[in-house]
């Protein structure tokens, strides 16, 4: 019987339009830009400069605190600039820019596809080399992964829940990743899995509307005393650490709570993958796996890419730019990530970063917003929210600027899922008021 979460959720078309496709290498592009914001917590501080020579592989910005993550280089050739650079959406982010020459990589990565299974590593060189070689949670928030890994007093991990459900529309890349590199991948989680002690039990969540890949990490789990895979009924948002353990566990993470008070930690496939290759290989983290997709039938891709490369760049090798180098005019919208949770991009020269999952071209109609009416009580946002929020009081607090209320209503116990607009007959702008509500709340509390 397949497991799901117990409050709130939607089932929104899946549309996985690019599921059928490989995984294919995008080419290495003449220039990256490095962003020292690719995680949670504090910005990266460069260590290189304007006209230094750099290898792939080769750190360029080291962590400046233990929630942090360093950077590395991810082509060979010269650092063109150290500067502010607008990322996608438009704000000016410090970037390492560096200007590719060859693919020169650093000694010591292990740069062949040969599988090594064998585990030699212990748990300490494990954690070290997950924290210097960058890796960073891959399902969206970025968290650096040595936090999620390192002990927290009173609070005993007992399972580790490997997150393969990828339940937002369009998005296929880690369903991918499970189907052509499912080995990879348990090796990687058993990899944390020792790191948060041996008596820890390994889950795979994965939805039913991909057989496949749980037949394939069913086979490969097999073989692992400690893992085994449960199916997941289709539901959005699924993937969220919140409604995964609750799905999975049926456990409940109370509010401000972590995750790990319930017993979880939760990583995804994708930062599964990373933390192999980082451990297994030395290879730090350099390149990941992204969609590039929409409705048309033409454009379906799985890329992986060098991080820092430029979406442009990326649009052009599938096809959907124009001689000029803008979106082809049955585009109307690009959004960095899946329909649901992911931003519109204002900036196409920006670069995807560590934790980008997708490129999405949206046409003009499925970009047209209906005009906003009237709410006329039938508490459908209500019913959706899987946090069992009250989205539309939310929304009026929010308009009213009455802060202490929302906090009071547990504004920061959104997710951001868009499960509550998703649903409203009346298209009223919800998530938007709360997410401006919540940004603004947070620059308070910065403040004082
Ligand atoms: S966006 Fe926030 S308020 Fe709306 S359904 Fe999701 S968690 Fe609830
Ligand atoms: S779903 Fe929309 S119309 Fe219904 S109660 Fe919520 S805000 Fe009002």
């Amino acid at each position: 019987m397949s497991k799901t979460f117990s409050i709130g959720g939607i089932h929104p078309i899946d549309r996985k339009f690019s599921k059928d496709r490989p995984i294919e290498d995008l080419p290495v592009p003449q220039r990256v830009y490095l962003p020292m914001n690719q995680h949670l917590g504090m910005p990266s501080v460069p260590i290189v400069k304007k006209g230094d020579r750099v290898k792939v592989g080769q750190p360029v910005a080291e962590a400046a605190g233990f929630v942090s993550a360093p950077v590395h280089a991810s082509v060979s050739g010269t650092v063109a600039d150290v500067a502010l650079y607008p990322d996608f959406q438009g704000k000016r982010v410090l970037t390492v820019v560096i200007e590719t020459e060859g693919d020169e990589w650093l000694e010591g990565i292990d740069r062949t596809s040969q599988l090594k299974q064998e585990i030699t590593t212990v748990p300490e060189e494990t954690f070290r080399k997950i924290k210097e070689m960058g890796i960073v949670g891959l399902g969206g928030a970025a968290f650096p992964t040595h936090v999620k890994l390192t002990p927290i007093e009173g609070m005993q991990p007992e399972y580790l829940i490997l997150n393969g459900s990828e339940c937002e529309p369009f998005l296929t890349s880690d369903y991918r990743l499970m189907l052509e590199h499912g080995q990879e991948i348990l090796i990687g989680a058993e990899l944390m899995r020792r790191v948060l002690g041996t008596d820890v039990n390994g889950i795979i969540g994965i939805e039913e509307n991909k057989p496949l890949a749980i037949s394939a990490m069913q086979k490969i789990a097999a073989n692992y005393l400690q893992w085994k895979v449960v199916p997941l009924k289709k539901r959005y948002p699924q993937g969220g650490e919140k409604q995964l353990i609750d799905a999975v566990l049926g456990r409940k993470v109370a509010s401000f709570a972590l995750p790990i008070s319930t017993g979880a930690i939760v990583q995804n496939v994708g930062t599964a993958f990373a933390v192999y290759e980082a451990v297994q290989k030395s290879k730090p983290l350099l390149s990941n796996v992204l969609t590039v997709t929409g409705s048309g039938p033409t454009i379906q891709k799985n890329y992986r890419f060098r991080i820092g490369t430029s979406m442009r760049d990326i649009l052009y090798s599938a096809g959907a730019l124009d001689p000029e180098g803008n979106l082809l005019p049955q585009f109307a919208k690009l959004v960095s990530g899946g329909p649901m949770m992911g931003k519109a991009v204002v900036n196409l020269q920006a670069p995807v970063v560590k934790s980008s999952s997708a490129l999405l071209l949206l046409t003009e109609k499925e970009t047209k917003r209906q005009e906003p009416g009237d709410c006329i009580r039938c508490a459908k946002c209500f019913q959706a929210c899987p946090m069992h929020l009250q989205p539309y009081l939310l929304y009026q607090l929010a308009l009213a600027g009455r802060t202490e209320e929302l906090e009071k209503h547990r504004v920061f116990d959104c997710i951001e899922c868009g499960c509550c607009l998703y649903t409203c007959p009346a298209h009223i702008p919800l998530l938007d008021q709360i997410r401006l509500a919540k940004n603004a709340s947070l620059k308070n509390k910065r403040k004082k």
